[in-house]
């Protein structure tokens, strides 16, 4: 099997061949069929994460080890399995949860295993999808299509489950009652636009710095889109929001400007959930925090009943979350170049 892989941080992913592994106990072998390359597929190459005031989370110390393949938005045929699995057919097409635990803890037992301490997430722990073929541990974290395209299902797996997942955390009544602030119109804040939607949401002011990616929130819907760098960018927000003021903000650029905006947008019993890993630190006022009795909130990734409710949502409203350009396999290294250049629309997928 052929497996793209990054051999040294920030050094060019070489291509390498190894045996087709024979599937063990509760193993399955997939033969690869869309895999998406997603941001932190740039940070795992890179190495680290900017934590601000001149630190880096290195991910070696927190278990990437190298040579590692990345790939963690697949889709696959399932070919072989091991002698403890059953219920599979050869052909079967099936999307792989990637966020996988230790299977054994209270946050895995009780269907949070992207919470578990010993993360053995595919394409980050454990090899992923830039391959040929992808062998997973066990078949509960196979999901079927639903009569879903691969290449439009292998996103869901990372990117779609974020936006989900964070937009689930936030209060049902308040999303179908009032507008809520998008940080960032890049892949994540338009998926977010189609799924706001399909849950029944009023409606999304986007903020974003790029006139096109602008232009691209307000024809998948947005009620107003903002440039930050607009003197009066919040009054304009708060000019399109309901009764002039936000309830709910949703960040996924994670950059010191939008943690600090999204704070002065707030209003009281506000609720800003932050996604994005752009990097930095936050200056909030912490009185404010009290006063404006403000919640503050991470969301990472999602959990496998989550994506399996997201798999049914899109395919029951016939969702199209994110455009997408497929590439060969061996194009990875270049895709990873052109997220890096902020030159990708959409969501890049490479096939075999
Ligand atoms: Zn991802
Ligand atoms: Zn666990």
């Amino acid at each position: 099997m052929k497996s793209v892989q990054v051999v040294e941080f920030g050094a060019p992913l070489a291509e390498t061949n190894a045996e087709l592994p024979t599937p063990q106990g509760t193993e399955v072998l997939l033969r690869m069929r869309a895999a998406g390359v997603c941001h932190t597929d740039l940070h795992l190459w890179q190495g680290g994460y900017d934590l601000g005031h001149g630190r880096m989370m290195s991910l070696q110390e927190r278990g990437v080890h190298l040579p590692l393949t990345m790939g963690h938005e697949n889709v696959g045929e399932v070919v072989a399995w091991g002698p403890e699995v059953d219920q599979l057919q050869s052909g079967e097409l099936r999307l792989v949860y990637p966020w996988l635990g230790c299977g054994h803890c209270d946050e895995c037992r009780s269907g949070r295993e992207n919470y578990c301490l010993k993360p053995d997430t595919i394409g980050i722990n454990r090899p992923g999808g830039y391959a040929s073929y992808l062998l997973v541990p066990h078949p509960r974290c196979l999901i079927p299509l639903q009569g879903l395209d691969p290449i439009a299902a292998a996103p869901l797996a990372c990117s779609g489950l974020t936006c989900f997942s964070a937009l689930k955390k936030f209060d049902a009544d308040i999303l179908k009652k009032r507008a809520m602030v998008v940080f960032g119109a890049g892949g994540l804040g338009l998926m977010s636009l189609h799924l706001h939607k399909a849950l029944g949401g009023r409606g999304v002011i986007v903020i974003e710095p790029d006139a096109g990616r602008r232009a691209a929130a307000l024809e998948a819907g947005a009620i107003a889109a903002v440039d930050p760098n607009d003197r009066d960018a919040q009054a304009q927000v708060l000019q399109a929001a309901t009764d002039h003021h936000v309830l709910q903000v949703l960040d996924f650029v994670g950059a010191e400007q939008t943690a600090a905006m999204a704070f002065d947008l707030l209003s009281k019993g506000g609720h800003l959930i932050s996604v994005g890993l752009f990097g930095g630190a936050a200056d909030w006022p912490l009185p404010l925090l009290a006063i404006k009795a403000l919640t503050i909130q991470g969301s990472y990734v999602g959990s496998l009943p989550e994506l399996k409710a997201l798999v049914q949502l899109v395919a029951e409203n016939d969702l199209k979350l994110i455009p997408t350009q497929q590439r060969s396999l061996d194009a990875v290294q270049d895709a990873l170049n052109d997220l890096d250049k902020g030159q990708v629309t959409g969501r890049v997928v490479v096939t075999p």
